[in-house]
């Protein structure tokens, strides 16, 4: 199986170490592509993003918000909140 960018294989998937989840194995015995937000120079505070996606953005003791690494299960939220920037300052990849 071939991974594009930004897509998740799931445990079950992992042809490399089959039945690692059910063992508790951890990430590193897993094939993941994880997904990233990330805030540019542009974000003027405003909260939206760590209102709508509080798992992946944070407001800094700067004003500004942070992005970090997107669970998988908050993907579609984190778009929801880059697509709702104000001054489009968020990207995902
Ligand atoms: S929604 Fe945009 S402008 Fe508002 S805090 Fe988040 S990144 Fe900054």
């Amino acid at each position: 199986m071939k991974a594009e960018k930004g897509e998740i294989i799931g445990l079950s998937e992992n042809r490399h170490a089959p039945g690692a989840a059910r063992a508790g194995l951890g990430a590193e015995s897993t094939r993941r592509l994880f997904m990233n937000a990330t805030v540019n120079e542009n974000c003027i505070g405003c909260g939206l993003c760590a209102g709508t996606c509080p798992v992946c953005f944070t407001m800094g003791d700067d004003g500004l918000a942070h992005g970090g690494e997107i669970p998988e299960n908050q993907l579609a939220s984190a778009q929801e909140a880059r697509d709702g920037c104000p001054v489009s300052a968020i990207s995902i990849g």
